[in-house]
């Protein structure tokens, strides 16, 4: 595949052409001067990490370009393209780092490598949920701190979805106990995979696409992806026996959207608060579809396929929280901004949790839900 390089990209231009406007003609004020505005538009591309059209985040972005198009009545366009399409999916950050692409779409856990830090905005293992998520970033300071990380790689991140609550994924033996942990081959990204690992099993990378093969051929034990509705898109139900609950690697991971930052900066200022409208209510929007065909697909699942969903037992679950606790510290120890940016997570988790043990949990638990 041609990688398109930054000189191309500023050849072509991402302002495309203007045309002046005049407005306020007004013939019962003779003497004003018109006012004149110069209308500027912007054609600009967006880059995922997801498969083209990809349920849910694919066709939530789709929409998102569609969105910006009608409210900014076609001043800015965006062409979307899929993981792969224009560079490769884990080359998001850098494409719109770079310039080579205006506007990206992801989550920000995939740029761990660079910015350890970044799966804080994502999910973290035991960590918050949707709702806790986005009440952290509106409302918390989170999103300040998030651009505070990014704006050294160029870049103005903000919440552009939500997969909401996720499952502990497809085993193919039954976890008892935390023994049953030792020596599983399980893929799982991010920082599950090193809870995992102190677990005593062994994660392994396995992309998208081959997980399916890996786990029919014994490759791996056991593999988490997403929920209901995407799993079942898999087809895991076929080759793995037993599908655990809850989804404790990921609680409610946080997909981003990101802006290089001279091309956001190019933007008039209602052109940036469409992009950002755009964004959230794609963020309302993806959780609201994975709330509805999870649960619509989870029946599927049980009543159609008859596949055995269970819960991991306490005793695996405490496990995997002290492991977690472990896995945060270690990995904020060495790291000034990382600790910063966990020690704001972490107070706004415990508050929002001793709000949540009065409010919601009572409510689920009383409706047996
Ligand atoms: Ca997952």
């Amino acid at each position: 595949m041609k990688k398109i390089k930054r000189r191309d990209f500023i050849k072509a231009g991402s302002l495309v052409g203007g045309s002046t406007l005049i407005f306020g003609c007004g013939q019962d004020q003779p003497g004003d001067a018109p006012a004149v505005r110069t209308r500027q538009n912007f054609q600009w591309n967006l880059v995922t990490t997801w498969p083209p059209h990809f349920p849910v985040m694919g066709e939530g972005v789709d929409k998102l370009a569609e969105w910006v198009d009608l409210m900014s009545d076609g001043r800015l366009k965006i062409t979307v393209y899929g993981g792969g399409e224009l560079v490769p999916a884990l080359e998001t950050f850098d494409a719109v780092s770079q310039g080579i692409a205006e506007m990206g779409h992801g989550a920000a856990y995939y740029w761990a490598g660079k910015i350890p830090a970044a799966q804080f905005f994502t999910a973290v293992p035991f960590g918050m949920n949707a709702q806790q998520m986005n009440s952290w970033l509106y409302s918390g300071g989170g999103l300040q701190l998030w651009e505070e990380l990014y704006a050294p790689f160029n870049l103005v991140p903000m919440p552009a979805g939500n997969t909401g609550m996720q499952m502990g994924g497809w085993f193919n033996k039954k976890i008892n106990s935390p023994n049953d942990l030792k020596g599983l081959k399980m893929r799982i990204p991010g920082l599950g995979a090193r809870v995992i690992e102190k677990a005593g099993g062994s994660p392994i990378l396995t992309a998208g696409g081959e997980i399916y093969t890996n786990l029919e051929r014994g490759v791996i034990d056991a593999t988490e992806w997403i929920g209901p509705y995407h799993d079942y898109l898999m087809g895991f139900h076929r080759i793995a026996k037993h599908y655990y609950y809850p989804g404790w690697q990921e609680p409610g991971p946080v997909l981003e959207l990101t802006v290089n930052k001279q091309a956001w900066e190019s933007l008039p200022k209602d052109l940036q608060m469409i992009i950002r409208a755009a964004a959230d209510r794609s963020n309302i929007l993806m959780l609201a579809e994975f709330e509805s065909k999870n649960n619509a697909y989870l029946k599927k699942l049980k009543y159609e396929e008859k596949t055995i969903i269970e819960k991991f037992p306490n005793s695996v679950l405490s496990a995997l929280q002290q492991h977690a606790q472990e896995v945060v510290e270690e990995m904020t120890e060495n790291d000034a901004q990382a600790k910063k940016i966990y020690t704001s997570f972490d107070k706004f988790r415990q508050d929002v949790g001793d709000w949540a043990k009065i409010s919601e949990k009572m409510y689920f638990d009383f409706e047996e839900i």
